[in-house]
């Protein structure tokens, strides 16, 4: 299959390239290199014949069909979007703007292509979203986000994504495109840019920072190792039913005091200090908004495509926690990019 993937040299999408080229698949990869980006991370794959870069933004209608016409992809994932909440609360703008009109261009660059095939029917266009969309969840742990939950976003993040969640249900409904979506909860892996919590937390440890927790550190998220994604989105993509949405999550339901201590402790394990890295935990204030828990019921992906989560969180804490031991030379560069190590979204 020939793939055009979106915002592959970043941390998902990149895990994505790098498990379709090692099945065989050609690949696109389609990506602004905004400060979120490295191609380091698909450096493995790059001299592949099966691999091709395009330093497109997915905001230029015109490059979209320039690389549609160029490439003649079998399939689209589409994972380029600003992802991160706290720069969301600061400059919300450019969230609508990748996230929602970016979106659009990709439907609209995807229809106009699949118009002037004569419509394939085994075309696809897959939307990855987040479990963001849905809102927060009640502590009761028999409550789950399904593919039925009302939508309720709750961040500028949440609410870009939710948007462009609808308007890919609405080229499927009034165009026929054949499209999927999927909702994911929170990844964690190699590779993941160093501002996110875990990545964060990792690095301010060793480096002897405090190691800021949001509020009380009582926020439950749902965690999914990266390569465990990247298998579902490859099987979605290519046995998942159009017009339908699936739900991904790791089962790995924790609290962000619980993550950071385990990760503390697999760090007091590998890389032993003069006192346990616990004692850096520092409490700040909350993010504005901050959801209360997010937990997925992944039964339809399991049920109906047989993808069920194989890495355990303590296992993938411990091989992350070594990946970023092991590749200084990857993060270290990374620190020095806009907004890296700053407190962001604090104000709301
Ligand atoms: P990321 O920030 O690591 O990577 C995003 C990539 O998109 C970067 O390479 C960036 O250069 C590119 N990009 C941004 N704006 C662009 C534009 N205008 N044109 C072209 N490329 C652009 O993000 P990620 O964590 O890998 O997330 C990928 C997707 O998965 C996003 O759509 C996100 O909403 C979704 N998602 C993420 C998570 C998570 O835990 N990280 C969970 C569920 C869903």
């Amino acid at each position: 299959m020939k793939l055009l993937v979106t915002g592959g040299a970043g941390f998902i999408g990149s895990a994505v390239i790098r498990l379709a080229v090692s099945k065989g698949h050609e690949v696109v990869n389609v990506d602004a290199l905004t400060y979120a980006a490295s191609l380091e991370n698909v450096a493995s794959v790059s001299k592949s014949p099966l691999y091709r870069f395009e330093k497109v933004d997915i905001r230029d209608r015109a490059a979209l069909d320039r690389v549609f016409d160029a490439h003649q992809p079998d399939a689209v994932m589409h994972l380029a979007a600003e992802s991160h909440v706290d720069r969301s609360i600061d400059g919300p703008a450019d969230f609508v703007e990748t996230n929602v009109n970016g979106t659009f261009n990709m439907l609209e660059a995807a229809r106009k292509y699949w118009d002037a095939k004569g419509r394939p029917e085994g075309f696809r266009f897959l939307h990855i979203s987040t479990d963001e969309v849905f809102g927060s969840l009640p502590a009761d742990p028999e409550i789950k986000f399904t593919e039925e939950t009302r939508y309720d976003p709750r961040s500028p993040y949440s609410a870009s994504k939710a948007a462009s969640d609808h308007l890919v249900r609405a080229w499927n409904e009034t165009y026929g495109l054949p499209v999927l979506i999927t909702n994911c909860s929170n990844n964690y892996g190699p590779f993941h840019f160093p501002e996110k919590l875990i990545p964060v937390v990792i690095l301010k440890a060793l480096a002897g920072e405090k190691l800021p927790i949001y509020g009380d550190g009582s926020n439950v998220r749902d965690w999914l190792y990266v390569e465990d994604h990247a298998r579902a989105l490859l099987l979605v993509v290519e046995a998942g039913k159009p017009g339908r949405s699936y739900n991904v999550g790791g089962n790995s339901e924790r609290t962000n005091l619980e993550l950071v201590r385990t990760l503390c402790a697999v760090l007091d394990e590998l890389r032993p200090a003069a006192a346990p890295y616990a004692d850096q935990i520092t409490f700040v204030t909350d993010r504005p908004g901050h959801d209360a828990r997010y937990a997925i019921d992944a039964s339809r992906i399991r049920d109906e495509l047989g993808w069920e989560p194989s890495v355990t969180l303590e296992d993938g804490l411990r091989q992350t926690v070594q990946w970023y031991l092991d590749n200084e030379d990857w993060w270290r560069p990374l620190l020095g990019r806009k907004g890296v190590g700053q407190r962001l979204g604090a104000k709301g």
